[in-house]
C-alpha cells in the first residue's frame, strides 16, 4: 500500500520543493496553514507529517501539540522542518513529540533518507499493532483489543447516558465436535462461526472479538434489553442455518451456539465487570435450558446499580 505524507508549510516554494523530493516515495498531500493541515490529517490519516516550525498563524509547535492531543492523530509521526538550528531548538522539537527534524536548506538525499526510515518504522509498527490486536485463528479482534475498546465504549456511554449491551457467545458441545471430527476441523468450524458472527455484527460501534477458546464476545452500543435479545436470537438462527454438520451433538444435527446477553444503563462504577458477569450467568442459563438459544440476564439486585 502506498504511504501518504502530509506537508504543512506556509511557503508554497518549500511545499513544491519537498513534493518533488518525495514524489517517488509516497503520495504527497499539503496544507499551507496549521488548521487546514489538522483537517487533512484527520480525514486522510497520513503515515507521516512534515511540519514547518515557523508559520505565521499557528506555528509548528502549536500544530504538533494539537496532533499529540488528538487520539486519532497522535500515532502519526511528525518531522519538523526548520531553518532554526541549535541544540535548544532540537530539544524543543523532540520534546514537542516530533520523531525527527530536518533543517533548511533542504537536501534531497537527506529528506528522502529520513522519510524512508520513518515510513519503514511506521509500517513495522502498523503490522505489530495488527498482530497485537488480531486473533490468529479467526482473524477477529482478540481479547486484548476488546478490553481496550470496552473501556472506551463504557466511557462514551457514561457521557451519553445510553445503555450498553454485551453478548457472550459459546459453541455448543464443541468438545464433542473436536472428539468426533478432529482438532483441525474444529479450527475450521471456529473460523466459520467467527465469520458468521462478523457478518451479523456490522452496525457502527459494534465489535466482535474472540474471547478465548470457543467463546466470542460482542459489544452492542446503544442497545437496550430488547435490542440485545433480538440480536442474540438472530445470531443463533444465523449460525444454525449455516448447517455445519455436528453429528455428535445431542442438541441438533448441526453446529449451534448459546448466547448470554446483558444490557445496562451506565449507572455503576464497575459496569464492564458487571455486564460480563451477568452475561456469563445468562450464558450458563442458556446452556442449562437446552442450548441453541439466547438468554437475557438481569442484575441480581437493583441496589448494585445505584451510582
Ligand atoms: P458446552 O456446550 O457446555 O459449551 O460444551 P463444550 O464442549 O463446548 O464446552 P467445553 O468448555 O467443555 O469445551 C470447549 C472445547 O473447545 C474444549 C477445547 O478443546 C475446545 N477448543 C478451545 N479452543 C479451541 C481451538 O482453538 N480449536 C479447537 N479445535 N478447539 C478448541
Ligand atoms: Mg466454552
Ligand atoms: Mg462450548
Amino acid at each position: 500500500m502506498e504511504s501518504t505524507i502530509l506537508i504543512i508549510d506556509d511557503n508554497p516554494d518549500t511545499i513544491r520543493l519537498l513534493s518533488a523530493m518525495l514524489r517517488e516515495q509516497a503520495r504527497v498531500l499539503f496544507a499551507t496553514n496549521g488548521m487546514a493541515g489538522l483537517e487533512i490529517a484527520r480525514a486522510q490519516r497520513p503515515q507521516l507529517i512534515l511540519l514547518d516550525l515557523q508559520m505565521k498563524s499557528m506555528d509548528g509547535f502549536a500544530v504538533c501539540e494539537r496532533i499529540m492531543a488528538d487520539p486519532d492523530l497522535r500515532h502519526c509521526p511528525v518531522i519538523f522542518v526548520t531553518a532554526a538550528t541549535g541544540i535548544d531548538n532540537e530539544i524543543a522539537c523532540l520534546d514537542a513529540g516530533a520523531v525527527d527534524f530536518i533543517t533548511k536548506p533542504l537536501s534531497g538525499p537527506v529528506v528522502q533518507a529520513r522519510v524512508r526510515t520513518h515510513l519503514r518504522l511506521q509500517a513495522a509498527l502498523a503490522s505489530l499493532d495488527t498482530l497485537a490486536h488480531k486473533d490468529g485463528l479467526t482473524g477477529l479482534h482478540n481479547r486484548r483489543f476488546f478490553d481496550e475498546q470496552f473501556a472506551v465504549e463504557v466511557a462514551r456511554h457514561r457521557r451519553q447516558g445510553a445503555a450498553l449491551g454485551v453478548a457472550l457467545v459459546d459453541v455448543d458441545h464443541f468438545k464433542l465436535y473436536n472428539d468426533h471430527y478432529g482438532h483441525q476441523l474444529g479450527d475450521e468450524c471456529l473460523r466459520s462461526v467467527a465469520q458468521a458472527l462478523a457478518a451479523c455484527t456490522r452496525r457502527p460501534g459494534e465489535l466482535v472479538a474472540r474471547y478465548g477458546g470457543e467463546e466470542f464476545v460482542v459489544l452492542l452500543p446503544n442497545s437496550c434489553g430488547d435490542d440485545v435479545l433480538r440480536y442474540g436470537d438472530w445470531v443463533c438462527e444465523h449460525v444454525a442455518a449455516l448447517k455445519l454438520a455436528h453429528a455428535a451433538s445431542p442438541v441438533a444435527p448441526q453446529v449451534t451456539i448459546s448466547i448470554g446477553l446483558c444490557s445496562l444503563a451506565p449507572g455503576t462504577d464497575d459496569l464492564p465487570a458487571l455486564l460480563l458477569e451477568i452475561a456469563d450467568k445468562a450464558l450458563y442459563e442458556a446452556k442449562r435450558a437446552g442450548r441453541n438459544r439466547a438468554m437475557l440476564g438481569a442484575p441480581a439486585s437493583a441496589t448494585r446499580l445505584a451510582s
